[in-house]
């Protein structure tokens, strides 16, 4: 009991943010009736916070005072946690600020960081942050121009994207709303041109690549994000970095550095950085991973789904639907319709602005975009 109290050997404080607006409204009601009881009996001393609008959690990671608490804990899905990396991340002493452990108690629509953590329950989640412990985790940095975005469970592009968004006016209905959507959307089946520059895991080496590599077309991101249609616009402005890594760069000679391309039509492009995304999983055999492991450290998943002529005449074909369904099975894994490949990079160009960027639940402005990895780079409280 009075080690739960302690973190590094100071008395612990957390800062619980409640998001009023997430998932079907719940999460004041699930603070008040487990996290704050749980918490006071467990003798842990903990401030709450509701957020008052979107990203608002963006601005109290960027301002809040470090000194204050020893973990910082959110009450939604993943959107709110992703705000709270994106304002701990981009504040100037941001390697402070990653060290502090942050938590998830699932009250979200989507809560797939939770499910990746085995905290189905919210008592489960509450419990294991009550015990204190915590994993590392890794997170990828999506670079447009020189704008950073963090996330820590996917970025994708496509059927899984557009049912996220799409499905904001199906709130009321809580998980169902991504059937509700994904149904419809499966029925009008979308594929997208999309080329993916990626380098396989095991090619990938930073100091390889030549001083001439050439950055990537930098679209004017504010331009293109203000011209967007306004549901499906980027919603939070993130500030610019100077530094712009080699491992977001394309060499003029991709192909001997290593670099791969798909080139071709897809219906999803997805890059994902843990077990479980909240619809879909990527499946144990080829990332290496048991089954609620994340991949391994510094490795993204990168999947391609192809929108073959095949869907045309079967849109509701299993091969489709069934990784929906049956996720568990990873039956989409290995087959021929699907590229699946672990990278530490990938470069996404879209040849058109249809469709949705998405990163962790949330909206990105929809340009080219670069994405590489910080390992193990902050701490999440788990079992
Ligand atoms: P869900 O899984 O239901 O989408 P999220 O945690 O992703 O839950 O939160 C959804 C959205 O709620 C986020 O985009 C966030 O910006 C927004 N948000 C947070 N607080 C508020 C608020 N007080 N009013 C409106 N939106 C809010
Ligand atoms: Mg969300």
């Amino acid at each position: 009991h009075a080690a739960c109290q302690q973190e590094n050997g100071h008395p612990r404080h957390l800062l619980v943010l409640v998001n009023p607006y997430g998932g079907t409204k719940r999460a004041p009601k699930i603070y008040t009736r487990h996290v704050k009881p749980m918490l006071d009996r467990a003798g842990i001393r903990h401030t709450m916070r509701h957020t008052e609008h979107a990203c608002h959690a963006i601005e109290i990671g960027a301002t809040l005072d470090l000194a204050l608490y020893t973990g910082i804990v959110v009450v939604s899905g993943d959107g709110l946690l992703n705000e709270m990396i994106n304002g701990l991340l981009h504040r100037d002493d941001w390697e402070a600020a990653a060290q502090i452990p942050i938590g998830i108690i699932p009250a979200g629509s989507g809560n797939g960081l939770a499910w990746c953590l085995g905290h189905f329950q919210v008592e489960k989640a509450v419990f294991h942050l009550i015990k204190g412990h915590t994993t590392p985790l890794d997170i990828f940095r999506a670079w447009q121009g020189p704008k950073v975005h963090y996330g820590f469970l996917c970025l994708h592009h496509g059927l899984i994207a557009d049912v996220d968004i799409e499905s904001e006016q199906y709130r009321w209905a809580g998980a169902a709303r991504f059937t509700l959507s994904g149904v419809r959307r499966l029925l009008g089946l979308r594929r997208y041109p999309t080329r993916v520059w990626y380098q396989p895991a095991a090619a990938y080496d930073e100091n390889r690549l030549p001083a001439t590599a050439r950055t990537l077309p930098e679209d004017d991101v504010d331009a293109a994000n203000a011209a967007a249609n306004p549901k499906i616009r980027s919603r939070c402005p993130v500030s610019q970095l100077e530094r712009y890594p080699a491992s977001a760069r394309l060499p003029d000679d991709p192909a001997s550095h290593g670099w791969k391309l798909f080139d071709g039509e897809s219906s999803i492009a997805l890059a994902l950085n843990a077990p479980w995304t909240a619809l879909l999983r990527h499946g144990s055999t080829l990332c290496n991973t048991s089954s609620r492991r994340f991949t391994p450290p510094n490795h993204t998943a990168l999947i391609m789904w192809r929108g073959g002529s095949w869907c045309i005449c079967f849109r509701l074909h299993k091969r489709l639907i069934g990784p929906f369904l049956e996720p568990e099975k990873a039956a989409h894994i290995g087959k021929p319709w699907t590229r699946y490949v672990l990278v530490k990079n990938a470069i996404f160009e879209f040849a058109d602005d249809r469709g949705v960027l998405n990163m962790d639940g949330e909206v990105l402005p929809h340009v080219t975009t670069a994405m590489d990895m910080m390992p193990s780079v902050m701490r999440i409280y788990s079992m």
